[in-house]
């Protein structure tokens, strides 16, 4: 597939995806039976994940989305994404925060410092692709699809320059 100027090459085929959010799912089942989670998605990304994972969840749970800002504050750890568009409150929810893939880890680390403010019962982290030689420090990721190396993919959900999230299959840079 050819996005603007770039070649992408197969890399996670739909069926290996779908196979992969069963298991993640049965895994959250277990860990949430007596609980009512709510799912954090992280848009836009996070989209195609989340709709795939709440359908294999067959516990009560609730979702709502949020964006991250591309405005960078200064804090103590230098740059800092803000949420917007939380709306749901999450005070002693339990939630699952959801997301595409974590690179450096830096857009997560904000969101989730920015969520445990609000006093929520627990907080985990379900992604479905995790680079772990990018990760800058460390951080619990409580649900991860797939390991992957640093190279730049696109598809199921993810873009390039805005294409690409409606591809079923992920794909790799060439
Ligand atoms: P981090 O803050 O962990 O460095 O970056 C996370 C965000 O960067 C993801 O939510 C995603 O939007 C973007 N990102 C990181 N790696 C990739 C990649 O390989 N492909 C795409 N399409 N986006 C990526």
């Amino acid at each position: 597939m050819t996005v603007n100027d770039k070649t992408f090459v197969p890399f996670i085929p739909a069926e290996s995806i779908q196979n992969r959010i069963q298991e993640l799912a049965s895994q959250i089942n277990q860990d949430y039976a007596d609980k009512k989670p709510l799912l954090v998605v992280i848009l836009n990304g996070a989209f195609l994940f989340a709709a795939d994972l709440m359908k294999n969840l067959t516990i009560p749970c609730e979702i709502t989305f949020l964006r991250v800002s591309s405005y960078k504050g200064t804090s103590s750890t230098g740059q800092l994404k803000e949420i917007l568009g939380l709306t749901e409150p999450i005070a002693s929810r339990d939630l699952i925060v959801v997301e595409d893939i974590v690179d450096t880890g830096r857009t997560l680390n904000d969101i989730c410092e920015q969520l445990r403010v609000l006093g929520p019962s627990s907080l985990a982290i379900a992604t479905l692709l995790f680079k772990p030689e990018a990760l800058l420090k460390p951080m619990k990721l409580d649900y991860v699809g797939f390991e992957i190396e640093n190279r730049f993919v696109l598809g199921y959900g993810l873009d390039y320059d805005g294409l690409g999230r409606n591809s079923a299959d992920i794909l790799v840079l060439e």
